[in-house]
């Protein structure tokens, strides 16, 4: 089955994440920008960053098969520094302009804070105004109240719904972001957001058009395998197959469709390991 990884986090990732992701049968991601661990304190620090995922991550994937592409934003965690996302958002065009960048993102909410909200906004107009896909974080605590707030900002906004994922929702927020034409993002954590069980309990729920599940991994405990036991779960809970190609696979092909640096390559032949003895 062909898979892609709608949204992880390859930069803090290894080599043999990479070799896994291929034998597994991924071979496509999107990379949101996300923060580093600990809060930049200058604008250069993020265009360096979005550099690095934009290029040097593509090539490092590609050695192993994947293609890597890029979504570019100040992510909701840093986006209380109004100042500093100020001196972003004025020299970020050129990145949002890169080939290899699908979609703004990701962006949403933290902590649900007046300035995130304007960090939020801000980035969601801009995407509009590109006619770019966006990725949606959703906050962790409290999920339903931030869902609420970004649902209503969409509204508002009167934004085109069908280029948005709203990602990271759970049992608390599904019934709100479902009201919208977004598409609607799980996660999969080893312990914490979802695990496969719920994915499928809420496939029976809610359907799978729009769905897309993701491993969204980082330098936490988390997974890049986790699509792949997901198929393995969903086949095993009597899901049909085309119902799992169409979460790991078609939705988030036809989610970033919507940009024309979309075009994904499922045959990217791995550097054989010879070429690494040298
Ligand atoms: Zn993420």
């Amino acid at each position: 089955m062909k898979i892609i990884e709608p949204h992880i986090h390859m930069y803090s990732r290894t080599t043999d994440d990479y070799m896994a992701m291929y034998s597994a049968g991924i071979r496509v991601c999107v990379e949101p920008s996300f923060w580093l661990g600990s809060e930049r304190r200058y604008a250069g620090t993020f265009f360096d960053y979005f550099k690095v995922i934009l290029e040097f991550e593509t090539q490092r994937a590609a050695k192993f098969g994947i293609d890597h592409y890029s979504a570019i934003s100040v992510n909701p965690k840093e986006s209380k520094n109004s100042t500093l996302v100020d001196e972003v958002l004025e020299g970020i065009d050129e990145y949002l302009d890169h080939p290899r960048c699908v979609a703004v993102g990701e962006i949403g909410l933290n902590m649900n804070t007046p300035n995130e909200i304007t960090a939020f906004r801000r980035q969601l107009l801009m995407a509009e105004e590109r006619e770019m896909p966006v990725v949606i974080h959703l906050p962790h605590i409290p999920k339903a109240e931030g869902a609420r707030i970004i649902v209503d900002i969409i509204r508002e906004e009167g934004v085109a719904q069908e280029r948005i994922l709203i990602d990271h929702n759970d049992e608390t927020c599904m019934d709100i972001t479902r009201e919208t034409d977004c598409y609607t993002g799980m996660t999969v954590y080893p312990f914490s957001k979802l695990t496969p069980k719920r994915v499928s309990e809420l496939l029976k729920k809610h359907g799978v058009e729009r769905m897309i599940v993701s491993g969204s991994a980082d330098w936490g405990v988390s997974d890049p395998l986790s699509l792949v036991k997901v198929v393995d779960y969903l086949r095993s809970d009597g899901h049909d197959d085309n119902v799992i190609q169409q979460l790991v696979h078609d939705n988030a092909d036809a989610l970033y469709s919507a940009s024309p640096n979309w075009k994904p390559n499922f045959s990217i032949e791995p550097v054989p390991v010879s070429e690494f003895q040298r």
